[in-house]
């Protein structure tokens, strides 16, 4: 029995099965690799699902993670550390409304972070939603409710609050949903769950202006396309929009549990204290983790790197079998023209890539923004094969 065998058996007798059964045991990572149990080598196009910016085991997150946990670790959060407050302000200067412009809550998690933003739009005196088709905002009750797709949702009725759903990028369907009684919209600036679905033009700035005359909050869930994923800081950055709430998690500290909640302007003031509260939140360590990730975004370029990388690799994965290929920075969707995504991201760890598939006929990567355009070539060269193989892998009669 190989290593990998026995971690799985394992991994099946004393996990609960939410994911299925597990498609790897990986044991170690540098870079954009990663590597199994038994010692083989994996180029890792999905990076945690967009949560390992700066690859695995890059020396500034690991040095300034050692550094704040011989320092201070943990203290509760009826106190302030050095690294949550400077967060908090690196946050706010990279929506570009700065200190005083807004304000924080850390969470350790994109779910949470939503379930914060949730309550603060109860502190508004409305209670009516409005979020899109096809969006993903976590798995905890409320952040469900939010969530669009039936199979999530279904097993779990009745879920909290009061939720309309609008097709995306649709701002007349936007326009006619939302009312005065309107709380808040919820918007992905890029659906990422949904298969990398991006608004259209004008779209961002349409709920703007609709969410403003009905004095509803605009609301963005950043927490997989924000934090340098899509070549920009946040998706929405250069939409000439300013939203009321933007939620973080997954690229913020590159792989250390942590989320915010950001209320820009007056919706910073809604949660007043007493009103929410966390443990972990704003922990020092993962604070610190994700001032290391902004720096080293900056200092190496990789907003730009993730630009470049991304067009490239799009470009490359073009192919007949390729329907539609949509990319922005390292957060790429692809459609195939059969349903056998699952077989071709078998075939892809096969041939020692990791891809995600979606929805049975869609492809996503989101792998680490430090991808080398040598990397991204790789996985260039190997794609007709690795489309070949799950092609035939996916026919009726094929291996499965
Ligand atoms: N919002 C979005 C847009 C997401 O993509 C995800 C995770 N896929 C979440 C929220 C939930 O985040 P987490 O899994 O960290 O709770």
């Amino acid at each position: 029995m190989t290593m990998s065998q026995n971690l799985t058996e394992r991994y099946a007798a004393s996990l609960m099965n939410t994911f299925g059964p597990p498609k790897l045991v990986l044991t170690r990572g540098e870079g954009a690799y990663v590597w199994d149990a038994d010692g083989r080598r994996y180029l890792d196009l999905l990076g945690g699902i967009a949560v390992n910016a700066l690859g695995h085991a890059h020396p500034a997150l690991v040095a300034a993670v050692t550094e704040q946990l011989s320092t201070l670790g943990h203290v509760s959060n009826f106190f302030a550390t050095v690294p949550q407050v400077a967060l908090a302000e690196r946050l706010l200067d990279l929506l570009e409304v700065g200190p005083g412009g807004g304000k924080v809550f850390f969470t350790n998690s994109g779910s949470e972070a939503n379930e914060a933003a949730l309550k603060l739009t109860r502190r508004t005196g409305r209670t009516h939603l409005v979020a899109a088709e096809g969006s993903f905002h976590g798995r905890t009750m409320g952040a469900l409710a939010l969530t669009s797709k039936a199979a999530y949702r279904e097993p779990f009725e009745p879920l909290p609050g009061q939720v309309t759903f609008v097709p995306y990028g649709d701002a007349d369907a936007l326009a006619a949903a939302v009312t005065d009684e309107t709380a808040a919209v919820v918007l992905e600036p890029v659906q990422g769950e949904a298969g990398v679905i991006i608004a259209p033009e004008g779209y961002l700035a349409r709920a703007r202006e609709i969410t403003t005359a009905h004095g509803a909050l605009l609301w963005f869930d950043e927490v997989q396309s924000g934090m340098g994923r899509t070549g920009e800081w946040m998706a929405h950055t250069g939409s000439g929009v300013t939203p009321d709430l933007v939620t973080l998690a997954k690229g913020l500290a590159g792989g250390i549990p942590v989320g915010a909640c950001i209320g820009v302007g007056a919706a910073g003031e809604l949660l007043q204290p007493g009103n929410h509260g966390t443990t972990f939140g704003g922990n020092p360590v993962a604070a610190a983790a994700a001032l290391a990730v902004i720096e080293t975004i900056e200092k190496d370029g990789l907003l730009e790197n993730a630009r470049l990388v991304g067009a490239r690799l799009a470009e490359g994965l073009r192919h007949p079998h390729v329907t539609a290929i949509r990319q922005r920075g390292l957060l790429i969707g692809l459609d195939l023209d059969a349903e056998v995504a699952p077989q071709v991201a078998a075939a892809a760890r096969e041939r020692g890539f990791i891809i995600n598939d979606c929805a049975p006929g869609r492809i996503r990567l989101a792998p680490p923004l430090v991808l080398t355009e040598a990397q991204a070539d790789e996985v260039v060269a190997a794609w007709p094969g690795i489309l070949e193989a799950g092609y035939a892998a996916g026919q009726p009669g094929g291996p499965s």
